[in-house]
């Protein structure tokens, strides 16, 4: 069965109306019409509606301020199994030259990479970029998964992470590999929780070393339930079957989130980036909960103003509470024109920049002709000045102890 059969015997197909002739979708059906054809079916797939609303296009070609933005990937692991990263050899994705032409038409000051790697490849990560370029470009570390069956694995990743810090690292990544992925014989096997004290030693060496831990953990809730015609983000998932998370013995997103906090709350003194909005955008009540209870929890925005800009008055209040733990991200990727939410260009960012500088609505949230996440459009949340160089660039920079 070919997706768009899916689509049809999921019930998805659309009815385009009354319209008698191919192609034509009436606006209304006109009285006296005698001859009412049977509606007509529609590929979801196919379908792209045309928005009638005349309203504000604010162009916002370069952000009011310089930007960090804390969440890109410049390289990622050359080899991986089952979701883990199994090599410190690294693929890029672009070159510093290619990206720092956007980045200074964009007013992008510096990118963080977070997926550097470790070992010999985070060194050369680092060398590439961030030595090439002082302040444009900074390296994350992620922990080497490949060594968990070695018997004293909770010293040897701490002193890895202290190794990679002395090579230039400026943080540590953790994919949500950790949670999902990520087994008790590294690719086969139970599953490792988030809080699974053999990581202990690695987050204390992160507080101790005054570095922040970039956590992903879950994913959208839509991915926990049935990819059926409920689900919201029916055409990703179906597009993507392998980022469904529902059944296959995985945890819930509620465990996933609880074991996290968990590990929060035995690590106070180290700090964490909650990426994607501590990935709980869908629920910005329960993110502050989370922000009141860790104070040395901070999120990022990457990949979710999808999310934020449908609810744009929640989501300025949030915004506007915790002012000074929100930090601009993106998940940008060179050259990922598949995930069209995060490819690395002119458009992706001025999105992002209409989305908290204006008071737009209805506009796209990615650069891309059907909306990837979910069929909806986005609300600009309009933020003043002072909040505005917070988010794009002083709280990133409080965080890396830099200064712009
Ligand atoms: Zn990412």
């Amino acid at each position: 069965m070919n997706r768009r059969q899916v689509l049809r015997s999921a019930g998805l197909g659309l009815m385009a109306g009354t319209a008698a002739h191919a192609g034509a979708i009436p606006s209304s059906s006109k009285e006296g019409t005698e001859e009412q054809a049977s509606p007509r079916p529609l590929n979801l797939a196919d379908y792209e509606p045309a928005s009638m609303l005349h309203v504000q296009e604010t162009h916002v070609a370069r952000s009011r301020f310089p930007v960090i933005d804390i969440h890109t990937h410049i390289c990622y692991s050359a080899k991986s199994r089952n979701g883990v990263e199994l090599s410190p050899e690294r693929t890029y994705l672009g070159t510093p030259l290619e990206l720092l032409q956007v980045m200074d038409r964009k007013n992008i000051h510096s990118m963080v990479n977070l997926t550097g790697g470790y070992g010999t490849g985070l060194s050369e990560s680092v060398k590439r970029y961030d030595r090439a370029f002082p302040d444009r470009f900074y390296t994350f570390t992620e922990p080497s998964y490949s060594r968990l069956l070695e018997p004293d694995y909770p010293r040897v990743q701490a002193e890895a992470i202290e190794q990679a810090h002395r090579d230039g690292a400026r943080g540590l990544k953790i994919l949500k590999t950790l949670g999902l992925y990520l087994r008790e014989s590294i690719t086969t096997g139970t599953l490792v929780k988030i809080d699974d004290p053999r990581f202990d030693p690695m987050w204390d060496i992160c507080g101790q070393l005054g570095i922040p831990v970039a956590i992903h953990v879950s994913d959208p809730l839509a991915f926990f339930k049935p990819t059926d015609r409920f689900n919201e983000r029916y055409e990703e998932l179906n597009n993507h079957p392998d980022w469904s998370f529902y059944g296959h013995g995985f945890p819930s997103n509620a465990e996933l989130i609880h074991a996290r906090n968990r590990m929060f709350a035995r690590h106070p003194k180290t700090r964490f980036i909650g990426l994607h909005v501590g990935n709980g955008a869908e629920n910005l009540a329960e993110v502050s909960e989370n922000l009141d209870r860790f104070p040395n929890l901070t999120v990022d925005i990457a990949a979710r103003i999808g999310e934020l800009g449908r609810q744009p008055r929640t989501a300025r209040r949030f915004f506007e509470k915790y002012q000074d733990r929100i930090l601009f991200g993106t998940d940008a990727t060179p050259h990922g024109d598949e995930f069209p939410q995060q490819v690395f260009n002119n458009q992706l960012y001025e999105i992002y920049y209409r989305f908290l500088e204006t008071d737009d609505e209805y506009f796209d949230y990615a650069p891309a002709k059907v909306p990837p996440q979910g069929r909806w459009r986005i609300y600009g949340i309009d933020l003043p000045e002072s909040i505005l160089r917070k988010v794009y660039n002083g709280n990133a920079a409080r965080e890396l102890q830099i200064s712009i």
